[in-house]
Protein backbone atom coordinates (compact mmCIF):
# COMPACT_ATOMS: atom_id res chain seq x y z
CA UNK A 1 0.00 0.00 0.00
CA UNK A 2 0.97 3.55 -0.72
CA UNK A 3 1.43 5.89 2.52
CA UNK A 4 1.06 9.20 0.53
CA UNK A 5 -1.60 8.18 -1.41
CA UNK A 6 -4.22 6.44 1.70
CA UNK A 7 -3.06 9.51 4.22
CA UNK A 8 -4.88 12.01 1.70
CA UNK A 9 -7.56 9.96 0.43
CA UNK A 10 -11.40 10.88 1.49
CA UNK A 11 -12.52 7.73 2.45
CA UNK A 12 -10.44 5.03 4.03
CA UNK A 13 -11.70 1.27 4.17
CA UNK A 14 -10.90 -0.64 6.86
CA UNK A 15 -7.66 -2.47 5.18
CA UNK A 16 -5.96 1.14 5.06
CA UNK A 17 -6.94 1.55 8.65
CA UNK A 18 -5.12 -1.33 9.94
CA UNK A 19 -2.40 -0.55 7.32
CA UNK A 20 -2.08 2.92 9.48
CA UNK A 21 -2.21 1.39 12.99
CA UNK A 22 0.62 -1.37 12.15
CA UNK A 23 3.27 1.83 10.69
CA UNK A 24 6.27 1.37 12.70
CA UNK A 25 9.07 3.00 10.96
CA UNK A 26 9.81 6.82 12.58
CA UNK A 27 9.53 8.36 9.20
CA UNK A 28 6.52 7.19 8.54
CA UNK A 29 4.69 7.97 11.72
CA UNK A 30 5.81 11.46 11.61
CA UNK A 31 3.67 11.57 8.12
CA UNK A 32 0.56 10.14 9.98
CA UNK A 33 0.76 12.74 12.73
CA UNK A 34 1.97 15.35 10.21
CA UNK A 35 -1.76 14.50 8.01
CA UNK A 36 -3.47 14.31 11.23
CA UNK A 37 -2.50 17.62 12.76
CA UNK A 38 -3.22 19.00 9.26
CA UNK A 39 -6.78 17.44 9.30
CA UNK A 40 -7.61 19.27 12.62
CA UNK A 41 -6.15 22.29 11.54
CA UNK A 42 -8.47 22.19 8.72
CA UNK A 43 -11.23 20.30 10.07
CA UNK A 44 -11.36 22.41 13.85
CA UNK A 45 -8.39 25.23 13.50
CA UNK A 46 -6.18 26.23 16.39
CA UNK A 47 -8.28 26.51 19.18
CA UNK A 48 -7.77 23.92 22.25
CA UNK A 49 -11.13 23.58 24.15
CA UNK A 50 -10.34 23.11 27.68
CA UNK A 51 -13.72 20.60 29.67
CA UNK A 52 -13.70 21.31 33.00
CA UNK A 53 -14.26 17.59 34.71
CA UNK A 54 -16.43 17.25 38.54
CA UNK A 55 -15.74 13.77 38.94
CA UNK A 56 -18.89 13.62 41.66
CA UNK A 57 -19.32 10.38 42.68
CA UNK A 58 -17.08 6.97 42.72
CA UNK A 59 -19.96 4.58 43.69
CA UNK A 60 -20.69 2.26 40.93
CA UNK A 61 -22.84 -0.34 40.55
CA UNK A 62 -20.83 -2.04 37.65
CA UNK A 63 -18.08 -4.14 37.50
CA UNK A 64 -15.96 -3.38 34.36
CA UNK A 65 -13.01 -5.96 34.76
CA UNK A 66 -10.61 -2.84 33.67
CA UNK A 67 -11.94 -0.16 36.47
CA UNK A 68 -10.59 0.71 39.75
CA UNK A 69 -14.21 2.18 40.63
CA UNK A 70 -15.64 -1.72 39.99
CA UNK A 71 -18.43 -2.49 42.46
CA UNK A 72 -16.41 -5.21 44.01
CA UNK A 73 -13.21 -2.89 44.83
CA UNK A 74 -13.83 -2.92 48.53
CA UNK A 75 -10.17 -1.58 48.88
CA UNK A 76 -12.03 1.97 47.45
CA UNK A 77 -12.34 4.83 49.51
CA UNK A 78 -16.12 5.83 48.46
CA UNK A 79 -17.32 9.33 48.48
CA UNK A 80 -20.77 11.20 47.13
CA UNK A 81 -20.47 15.00 46.33
CA UNK A 82 -23.40 17.02 47.80
CA UNK A 83 -25.38 19.03 44.79
CA UNK A 84 -24.32 22.62 46.83
CA UNK A 85 -20.26 21.05 46.40
CA UNK A 86 -20.93 20.29 42.65
CA UNK A 87 -22.59 23.73 42.15
CA UNK A 88 -20.21 25.48 43.96
CA UNK A 89 -17.10 23.56 42.22
CA UNK A 90 -19.07 24.27 38.95
CA UNK A 91 -18.90 27.41 39.40
CA UNK A 92 -15.02 28.05 40.39
CA UNK A 93 -14.59 26.09 36.82
CA UNK A 94 -16.54 28.84 35.12
CA UNK A 95 -14.70 31.69 37.29
CA UNK A 96 -11.49 30.01 35.49
CA UNK A 97 -12.90 30.59 32.07
CA UNK A 98 -13.62 27.25 30.75
CA UNK A 99 -17.18 27.25 29.08
CA UNK A 100 -18.31 23.21 29.38
CA UNK A 101 -18.42 21.45 32.61
CA UNK A 102 -18.32 17.71 32.98
CA UNK A 103 -20.06 15.45 35.24
CA UNK A 104 -18.87 12.86 35.58
CA UNK A 105 -19.48 9.78 38.13
CA UNK A 106 -20.01 5.75 38.24
CA UNK A 107 -23.18 4.42 37.85
CA UNK A 108 -24.77 5.59 40.94
CA UNK A 109 -28.59 5.68 40.93
CA UNK A 110 -28.18 7.54 44.33
CA UNK A 111 -28.14 10.29 41.90
CA UNK A 112 -31.77 10.10 40.89
CA UNK A 113 -33.37 11.61 38.00
CA UNK A 114 -34.88 14.98 39.79
CA UNK A 115 -31.23 15.33 41.84
CA UNK A 116 -29.12 15.33 38.72
CA UNK A 117 -31.79 18.19 37.46
CA UNK A 118 -31.72 20.28 39.76
CA UNK A 119 -27.70 20.07 39.59
CA UNK A 120 -27.95 20.33 35.82
CA UNK A 121 -30.71 23.31 36.11
CA UNK A 122 -29.24 24.80 38.96
CA UNK A 123 -25.52 25.49 36.92
CA UNK A 124 -27.42 26.60 33.74
CA UNK A 125 -28.63 29.42 35.96
CA UNK A 126 -25.06 30.57 36.39
CA UNK A 127 -23.74 31.20 33.14
CA UNK A 128 -24.02 30.03 29.48
CA UNK A 129 -22.59 26.60 29.91
CA UNK A 130 -22.48 23.54 27.98
CA UNK A 131 -23.13 20.58 30.55
CA UNK A 132 -21.69 17.19 29.34
CA UNK A 133 -23.02 14.10 31.69
CA UNK A 134 -21.22 11.43 31.91
CA UNK A 135 -23.17 8.68 34.15
CA UNK A 136 -23.02 5.92 32.50
CA UNK A 137 -26.06 4.22 30.90
CA UNK A 138 -29.25 5.26 32.88
CA UNK A 139 -32.85 5.33 31.73
CA UNK A 140 -34.38 6.76 28.60
CA UNK A 141 -36.54 8.71 30.45
CA UNK A 142 -34.21 10.41 32.48
CA UNK A 143 -31.43 11.23 29.31
CA UNK A 144 -34.94 13.06 28.13
CA UNK A 145 -35.68 14.88 31.35
CA UNK A 146 -31.92 16.17 31.74
CA UNK A 147 -31.89 17.00 28.11
CA UNK A 148 -35.30 19.54 29.05
CA UNK A 149 -33.39 20.17 32.45
CA UNK A 150 -30.21 21.89 29.91
CA UNK A 151 -27.77 18.98 29.69
CA UNK A 152 -26.03 19.60 26.05
CA UNK A 153 -24.11 16.68 25.81
CA UNK A 154 -23.56 12.89 26.83
CA UNK A 155 -20.68 11.13 27.11
CA UNK A 156 -20.62 7.13 26.76
CA UNK A 157 -17.75 5.33 25.65
CA UNK A 158 -18.38 2.30 23.96
CA UNK A 159 -14.89 1.15 25.11
CA UNK A 160 -14.78 -1.99 22.08
CA UNK A 161 -16.39 -2.46 19.48
CA UNK A 162 -15.80 -6.28 19.83
CA UNK A 163 -19.48 -7.80 20.57
CA UNK A 164 -17.33 -10.93 22.09
CA UNK A 165 -14.80 -8.81 23.85
CA UNK A 166 -17.65 -6.37 25.09
CA UNK A 167 -19.38 -9.24 27.04
CA UNK A 168 -15.95 -10.34 28.51
CA UNK A 169 -14.91 -6.40 29.86
CA UNK A 170 -18.53 -5.31 30.98
CA UNK A 171 -19.87 -8.36 33.31
CA UNK A 172 -23.58 -7.29 32.97
CA UNK A 173 -23.69 -5.00 29.62
CA UNK A 174 -23.83 -5.73 26.00
CA UNK A 175 -22.59 -4.05 23.34
CA UNK A 176 -26.11 -3.57 21.21
CA UNK A 177 -27.69 -2.30 24.30
CA UNK A 178 -24.82 0.49 24.66
CA UNK A 179 -24.94 1.50 21.04
CA UNK A 180 -28.57 1.71 21.28
CA UNK A 181 -28.20 4.02 24.22
CA UNK A 182 -25.99 6.09 22.32
CA UNK A 183 -28.41 6.45 19.44
CA UNK A 184 -31.30 7.29 21.64
CA UNK A 185 -28.82 10.16 23.25
CA UNK A 186 -28.25 11.51 19.50
CA UNK A 187 -32.34 11.68 18.27
CA UNK A 188 -32.95 13.64 21.99
CA UNK A 189 -29.95 16.29 19.99
CA UNK A 190 -27.54 15.42 22.53
CA UNK A 191 -24.33 15.88 21.39
CA UNK A 192 -22.81 12.77 21.74
CA UNK A 193 -19.02 11.36 22.61
CA UNK A 194 -17.81 7.89 22.66
CA UNK A 195 -14.80 6.20 21.84
CA UNK A 196 -12.52 3.16 23.14
CA UNK A 197 -9.97 1.88 25.21
CA UNK A 198 -6.43 1.39 23.91
CA UNK A 199 -4.93 -2.11 24.64
CA UNK A 200 -7.38 -3.82 26.33
CA UNK A 201 -6.63 -7.49 27.01
CA UNK A 202 -7.09 -9.55 24.24
CA UNK A 203 -7.86 -6.51 21.72
CA UNK A 204 -6.43 -6.38 18.39
CA UNK A 205 -5.23 -3.69 15.70
CA UNK A 206 -8.57 -5.65 13.41
CA UNK A 207 -10.54 -4.34 17.17
CA UNK A 208 -9.16 -0.80 16.89
CA UNK A 209 -10.13 -0.12 13.26
CA UNK A 210 -13.25 -1.49 14.35
CA UNK A 211 -13.70 1.13 16.78
CA UNK A 212 -13.24 4.08 14.74
CA UNK A 213 -14.94 2.90 12.15
CA UNK A 214 -18.01 2.52 14.88
CA UNK A 215 -17.24 6.25 15.69
CA UNK A 216 -17.80 7.26 12.02
CA UNK A 217 -21.10 5.01 11.69
CA UNK A 218 -22.17 6.80 14.64
CA UNK A 219 -21.46 10.22 13.69
CA UNK A 220 -19.77 11.33 17.00
CA UNK A 221 -19.75 14.83 17.82
CA UNK A 222 -16.67 13.54 20.08
CA UNK A 223 -14.30 10.49 20.36
CA UNK A 224 -12.16 9.73 23.08
CA UNK A 225 -9.00 6.97 22.47
CA UNK A 226 -7.57 6.93 26.02
CA UNK A 227 -4.75 4.15 26.88
CA UNK A 228 -6.03 1.22 28.61
CA UNK A 229 -3.50 1.48 32.43
CA UNK A 230 -4.40 -1.43 35.01
CA UNK A 231 -5.60 -0.42 38.24
CA UNK A 232 -5.04 -2.05 41.88
CA UNK A 233 -7.71 -4.32 43.13
CA UNK A 234 -8.85 -5.24 39.73
CA UNK A 235 -8.99 -8.82 37.37
CA UNK A 236 -6.83 -6.86 35.11
CA UNK A 237 -4.49 -5.39 37.78
CA UNK A 238 -1.52 -7.41 36.05
CA UNK A 239 -2.00 -6.69 32.84
CA UNK A 240 0.29 -4.72 30.51
CA UNK A 241 -0.71 -0.63 29.61
CA UNK A 242 -0.71 0.36 26.52
CA UNK A 243 1.68 1.68 24.61
CA UNK A 244 2.16 5.82 24.23
CA UNK A 245 2.80 4.92 20.24
CA UNK A 246 -0.34 2.70 19.10
CA UNK A 247 -2.51 5.75 21.62
CA UNK A 248 -1.36 8.55 19.26
CA UNK A 249 -1.42 6.44 16.03
CA UNK A 250 -4.99 5.75 16.56
CA UNK A 251 -5.84 9.04 17.65
CA UNK A 252 -4.43 10.13 14.41
CA UNK A 253 -6.01 7.90 12.11
CA UNK A 254 -9.35 8.69 13.91
CA UNK A 255 -8.62 12.31 13.16
CA UNK A 256 -8.04 11.40 9.26
CA UNK A 257 -10.98 9.13 8.92
CA UNK A 258 -13.82 11.09 11.34
CA UNK A 259 -12.24 14.77 10.59
CA UNK A 260 -14.89 17.49 11.90
CA UNK A 261 -14.89 15.57 15.69
CA UNK A 262 -13.86 16.97 18.76
CA UNK A 263 -10.93 14.74 20.19
CA UNK A 264 -9.56 15.08 23.79
CA UNK A 265 -6.00 13.99 24.42
CA UNK A 266 -6.52 12.17 27.52
CA UNK A 267 -5.79 12.62 31.10
CA UNK A 268 -4.75 8.71 30.68
CA UNK A 269 -2.37 9.49 27.88
CA UNK A 270 -0.69 12.53 30.04
CA UNK A 271 -0.47 9.68 32.25
CA UNK A 272 1.63 7.18 30.41
CA UNK A 273 3.57 9.91 29.04
CA UNK A 274 4.88 13.03 30.99
CA UNK A 275 4.33 14.73 27.45
CA UNK A 276 1.45 13.01 26.41
CA UNK A 277 -0.83 15.62 26.07
CA UNK A 278 1.50 17.58 23.68
CA UNK A 279 1.85 14.80 21.91
CA UNK A 280 -1.86 13.92 21.56
CA UNK A 281 -2.53 17.83 20.51
CA UNK A 282 0.29 17.40 17.86
CA UNK A 283 -1.66 13.63 16.54
CA UNK A 284 -4.95 15.07 15.79
CA UNK A 285 -6.25 15.99 19.16
CA UNK A 286 -7.94 19.62 20.23
CA UNK A 287 -9.23 19.37 23.28
CA UNK A 288 -8.29 19.05 27.16
CA UNK A 289 -10.18 17.54 30.21
CA UNK A 290 -8.54 19.21 32.80
CA UNK A 291 -9.97 17.56 36.84
CA UNK A 292 -12.00 20.09 38.85
CA UNK A 293 -12.91 17.78 41.35
CA UNK A 294 -11.97 19.16 44.40
CA UNK A 295 -9.42 17.41 47.69
CA UNK A 296 -9.81 15.34 49.11
CA UNK A 297 -12.64 13.64 46.84
CA UNK A 298 -10.01 13.85 43.31
CA UNK A 299 -7.70 11.02 45.15
CA UNK A 300 -10.21 8.81 45.67
CA UNK A 301 -11.75 8.45 41.74
CA UNK A 302 -9.12 5.91 40.64
CA UNK A 303 -10.08 4.59 37.63
CA UNK A 304 -6.22 3.26 37.02
CA UNK A 305 -3.33 3.39 39.01
CA UNK A 306 -1.24 7.14 39.52
CA UNK A 307 -3.20 9.21 37.59
CA UNK A 308 -1.65 12.76 36.04
CA UNK A 309 -2.22 16.28 38.32
CA UNK A 310 -3.76 14.72 41.19
CA UNK A 311 -1.60 16.37 43.48
CA UNK A 312 -2.04 19.38 42.02
CA UNK A 313 -4.36 22.43 42.78
CA UNK A 314 -7.32 22.63 40.35
CA UNK A 315 -7.17 26.25 40.09
CA UNK A 316 -3.33 26.29 38.81
CA UNK A 317 -4.83 23.80 36.28
CA UNK A 318 -5.58 26.47 33.56
CA UNK A 319 -2.36 28.26 33.76
CA UNK A 320 -0.41 25.41 33.71
CA UNK A 321 -2.48 24.06 30.51
CA UNK A 322 -2.32 27.72 28.64
CA UNK A 323 1.41 27.25 29.05
CA UNK A 324 1.83 24.01 27.80
CA UNK A 325 -0.93 24.98 24.58
CA UNK A 326 0.66 27.71 23.85
CA UNK A 327 4.19 26.09 23.61
CA UNK A 328 3.57 24.65 20.64
CA UNK A 329 1.31 27.65 19.22
CA UNK A 330 -1.93 26.86 19.85
CA UNK A 331 -4.78 29.12 21.56
CA UNK A 332 -7.39 28.04 24.06
CA UNK A 333 -10.45 28.54 23.17
CA UNK A 334 -12.68 31.12 24.66
CA UNK A 335 -16.16 29.75 23.46
CA UNK A 336 -18.08 26.81 24.54
CA UNK A 337 -17.03 24.29 22.32
CA UNK A 338 -19.68 22.93 20.88
CA UNK A 339 -20.20 20.15 18.52
CA UNK A 340 -17.92 21.21 14.54
CA UNK A 341 -20.97 19.20 13.07
CA UNK A 342 -23.44 21.77 14.52
CA UNK A 343 -21.35 24.61 12.46
CA UNK A 344 -21.36 22.90 9.52
CA UNK A 345 -25.09 22.31 9.27
CA UNK A 346 -25.57 26.26 10.29
S1 LIG B 1 -15.99 1.82 33.68
FE1 LIG B 1 -17.70 3.08 34.41
S2 LIG B 1 -19.41 1.64 34.61
FE2 LIG B 1 -17.53 0.40 34.51
S3 LIG B 1 -16.95 0.09 36.67
FE3 LIG B 1 -15.85 1.91 35.93
S4 LIG B 1 -17.15 3.65 36.50
FE4 LIG B 1 -18.38 1.79 36.61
Amino acid sequence: MNLEKILYKDELSKEEIIFLLNLSDERDLQKLFNRADEVRAKYCGDEVHLRGIIDFSNYCEQNCLYCGLRADNTKLQRYRMSPEEIIETAKQIINSGIFTIVLQSGEDNYYDTDLIAYIIYSIKQIADVAITLSLGERGFDEYQTWRIAGADRYLLKHETANPKLYSIYHLHQQLNERIAHLKFLKKLGYQVGSGNMIGLPMQTIEDIADDILLCKELDLDMAAFGPFIPSPFTPYRNKKPASVELTLKTMAVARIVLKSVHIPATTALATIDEDGRIKGLKAGANVVMPDFTPFPYREQYQIYANRKCMSDDPKSCRSCLQLQIESIGRKISTSRGDSLKMHLNS
